[in-house]
């Protein structure tokens, strides 16, 4: 099997949102604090998570279905750098240009300059978690170019210059009035009389996406998924604000992970049954696009397509932690998952939150950078129960939890508990000196307090099984 694609080993530092300012514990504790935020969230999960449970249980074959769309992951994954090449091969006969681009300050690079060969100065942007990774809209407004969202909660997220804070539903931390005030605030030509009714919040977004889809000639768009055997570029969305981005503009880019590959078109049937049923709840996406190079007179007469790694490669490489690449982005994980509930999404300071960014970001990064995400996490094992595709979240945690940096206090800590556990009679000893912490109360003295600062001492038994072993 072949891994290594020649690409840097962790996406670059100083561009994109795969790192954040803190570290999660320092985060998570200030959402904490933030009562509408835990509000808004628990109703929305806990929406998705009633609606999703009821459509997945109409399938009578839902976990074969899981199963199936795990295996063609994994095969996939096996043979990415010739799927990849015969992808190349089939858009570039179909009229597209195909770009790779290593990370992130490549990509930004290249798409840049696309749009700024065709000398327009905005463009309009739909479904693309890819660009947000690299940074794109910072970029393109360097460069002088305005990227739109056309998404609504991109669009309000956008807006409101905020982050967003989940995959699906990236807007999931405001509520109605928080919208209102918004729109009021930012959006070109709102009425001031707008309500927060959501029927009205809709139609001021509608009316100023529809102005600007009918005057903007550049699209930049993600791709859920891209189809190897014809070079077929997907796009799953449920406004129709992507097939307006898909069909209207002179020049669409599209950027894409190269992890998003399929071989077939049989094997997209697997994935449009599993993604809008865990995602969203629906039986069927409401708008799905499909698009093969350029067609003369219809659509975008320009059609480019950057292939990004940015990590990947290096993802790949490990046998535990490349299924964290299967990901088809669901957003199922995020909605039971119950620390992303009480914490949100900006806590995880990636662009990628809850138990997915938790393994997904530290290995495109490098775990160094992220250190303290493969911990944001129970190991309650939801997350790995909602996959549609089967990827064993809490065990690629374990793994990278392995691949942190300890604290010099932690190790030398291990390596004495090593030690003592290796020698029986200093095995006894400490055990019997563990009654002291008794006396200590529920904490540790410094520099191991660090344990203690969020946990409870556990209480020694009165009496050891040595001791109860000896009486017999
Ligand atoms: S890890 Fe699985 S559940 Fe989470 S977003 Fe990806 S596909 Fe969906």
């Amino acid at each position: 099997m072949s891994t290594f694609l020649g690409m840097p080993a962790t996406a670059p530092r100083g561009v994109g949102n795969l790192r954040g300012d803190e570290s999660f514990p320092a985060a998570a504790r200030k959402a904490l604090g933030n009562d509408q935020l835990r509000r808004n969230l628990g109703h929305a999960t806990t929406t998705i998570r009633a609606k999703s449970g009821a459509v997945i249980g109409e399938l009578p074959d839902w976990q074969e279905l899981r199963s199936a769309g795990s295996a063609l992951k994994a095969a996939t994954m096996a043979r990415l750098p010739e799927l990849l090449l015969q992808l190349e091969e089939n858009v570039t006969r179909a009229g597209g240009v195909v770009h790779w681009a290593a990370d992130a300050n490549e990509a930004n690079r290249i798409v840049t300059e696309l749009v700024r060969a065709t000398g327009e100065q905005r463009v309009i942007k739909v479904k693309s978690m890819a660009t947000q990774e690299i940074g794109l809209n910072e970029a393109l407004e360097e460069a002088g170019i305005e990227p739109i969202e056309t998404d609504l909660a991109e669009l309000i997220v956008q807006l409101g210059n905020d982050k967003p804070s989940h995959i699906l539903v990236p807007a999931i931390h405001r509520n109605r009035s928080e919208i209102r005030e918004i729109f009021l605030r930012e959006m070109p030509g709102v009425d001031p009389a707008l309500t927060d009714e959501p029927v009205v919040l809709a139609g001021a977004a509608r009316r100023y996406l529809r102005e600007t889809f009918l005057s903007t000639k550049v699209a930049v768009s993600g791709a859920n998924f891209a189809i190897a055997d014809t070079g077929t570029l997907v796009v799953l969305e449920s406004e129709g604000n992507g097939r307006m981005c898909l069909t209207l503009p002179e020049t669409l880019i599209t950027v894409m992970g190269i992890e998003k590959l399929v071989p077939t078109w049989q094997d997209l049937e697997v994935f449009l049954q599993l993604l809008p049923r865990a995602s969203t709840g629906e039986r069927m996406n409401p708008y799905t696009s499909m698009w093969t190079g350029v067609t003369p007179g219809d659509g975008p007469q320009s059609f480019h397509l950057v292939l990004l790694d940015n990590g990947r490669s290096a993802v790949l490489a490990d046998e535990v932690g490349r299924q964290a690449l299967h990901c088809i982005r669901c957003s199922a994980c995020l909605n039971v998952c119950p620390v992303y509930e009480r914490t949100g999404g900006h806590a995880y300071g990636s662009v990628y939150p809850g138990p997915i960014g938790a393994v997904l970001s530290p290995q495109l990064t490098g775990v160094e950078d992220n250190a303290s995400l493969p911990y944001a996490s129970s190991l309650c094992g939801a997350c790995f129960d909602a996959c549609p595709v089967k990827i064993d979240i809490p065990s690629i945690l374990v793994h990278l939890r392995n691949e942190v940096p300890h604290p010099r206090t932690e190790r030398a800590a291990m390596a004495a508990a090593a030690y003592t556990m290796d020698h029986p009679k200093l095995y006894a000893a400490a055990q019997h000196a563990a009654k002291l912490t008794k006396l200590a109360g529920h904490r540790l003295p410094p520099p191991l307090n660090g344990w203690t600062a969020s946990r409870d001492l556990p209480e020694p038994p009165p009496e050891t099984f040595r001791d109860w072993w000896a009486k017999r």
